[in-house]
C-alpha cells in the first residue's frame, strides 16, 4: 500500500473534531506503523480542522492525533484512543496540508496547534510536524497530558511554542479514578516546563460532582503559580458533546447523566486561580 494513496482517498481534514472517524488507518501492516512511531515518517491524525480560537491565542488549524493512553470518564473524542482509527498521514503530506495557511495563520495572529487524543503517543511525528511548522513561521502549541513529556528532549521543547498543559486532578485516586493514569508525570513535566521557562497554558475541565472539588482546585491553583511559566488559564465546562461517540462506539459512558456545570460554579473555579495571581478564564 502507497501512503499517497491512502491519503487522497480520504479527507484529512473535518468541520470539526467531533465527527466520528473510525478504522481510518485498518490495513496498515504493523511493521509499518511501528516504523512510524520510532522515526516520525508518518502520524496517525484523526482530522484537521480550521478556525479555532479556542486552542491556543488568535485563530488555529489544529491538528487531531489519534491515539491516547488516558481513558478519561468524560472525554469527548473516545475514537482518537486507538491510533488505527486515526488517517495515516506521511510527515511531508501533515506539513505541505498546513503550509496553505501559513499567510492566513500569520494575519490572524494564530498558529498551528497539535490536539488530540495524545500527540505524544506519537512523539517523533509531533515533534517533527512542530519543527516543520515553525520553520515555516507558523506559531506552535502542542495540547497535552503531560503523561509523556519526558519523551522530549529539551532542544525539542524550543520547538514548542506554547504547552497546553491539562491537568485532570490534583488528588492522585482521583486522577486515577478519573483518567487511568498517575498524574505525577504529568507534574513533572509541568516543573521541567517551568524550569525551562516555556510559556504554558493551563487546561482544567470542570465536572460537577467529578472535579469542581474546590481543595483539589486550589491545590493546583497554588502549584500552578509557583510554576511561573502559566500564562492563563481555562477552565473548561464540561459537556455532552461527545456522548454520541460513547454510545456508537458501544463504551459504557458513566457521565450520562451528569449536567453542564452552571455559570458561577465555573466562575468560582476561576476565582480559586485568580486568588492565587493566575489569569483564568
Ligand atoms: S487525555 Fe484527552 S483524548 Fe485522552 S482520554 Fe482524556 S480527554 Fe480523551
Amino acid at each position: 500500500m502507497r501512503l499517497e494513496q491512502t491519503f487522497e482517498t480520504a479527507s484529512l481534514e473535518a468541520r470539526s473534531p467531533f465527527e466520528l472517524r473510525l478504522h481510518q488507518g485498518r490495513g496498515m501492516p504493523e511493521s509499518v506503523v511501528k516504523q512510524a512511531l520510532v522515526n516520525g515518517d508518518m502520524g496517525f491524525l484523526h482530522s484537521f480542522t480550521t478556525g479555532s480560537t479556542v486552542d491556543g491565542p488568535g485563530v488555529r488549524v489544529v491538528g487531531w492525533t489519534a491515539g491516547c493512553q488516558y481513558r478519561c470518564l468524560y472525554c469527548h473524542n473516545p475514537d482518537t484512543w486507538n491510533m488505527m482509527n486515526g488517517l495515516p498521514v506521511t510527515l511531508e503530506q501533515a506539513a505541505q496540508g498546513l503550509r496553505k495557511y501559513r499567510h492566513g495563520l500569520k494575519i490572524m495572529s494564530g498558529g498551528f496547534t497539535l490536539s488530540g487524543g495524545e500527540p505524544l503517543m506519537q512523539d517523533r511525528f509531533a515533534v517533527r510536524l512542530l519543527a516543520a511548522a515553525q520553520e515555516m513561521g507558523i506559531h506552535t502549541a502542542l495540547d497535552t497530558n503531560g503523561h509523556l513529556g519526558a519523551r522530549l528532549t529539551d532542544e525539542e521543547l524550543l520547538k514548542i511554542d506554547l504547552v497546553l498543559l491539562d491537568i485532570k486532578a490534583w488528588d492522585a485516586e482521583r486522577h486515577r479514578y478519573l483518567t487511568g493514569k498517575d498524574v505525577a508525570p504529568t507534574l513533572d513535566f509541568a516543573r521541567r516546563l517551568a524550569a525551562h521557562k516555556r510559556p504554558v497554558w493551563l487546561r482544567y475541565v470542570f465536572v460537577p460532582g467529578l472535579t469542581d472539588k474546590e481543595e483539589d482546585i486550589a491545590q493546583i491553583a497554588g502549584f500552578a503559580a509557583g510554576l511561573n511559566n502559566v500564562e492563563r488559564v481555562d477552565v473548561l465546562p464540561f459537556h455532552q458533546m461527545g456522548r454520541f461517540k460513547w454510545e456508537e462506539l458501544g463504551l459504557n459512558y458513566a457521565l450520562a447523566d451528569v449536567e453542564h456545570p452552571t455559570r458561577e460554579a465555573v466562575e468560582r473555579a476561576c476565582a480559586l486561580f485568580r486568588a492565587e495571581g493566575l489569569k483564568a478564564f
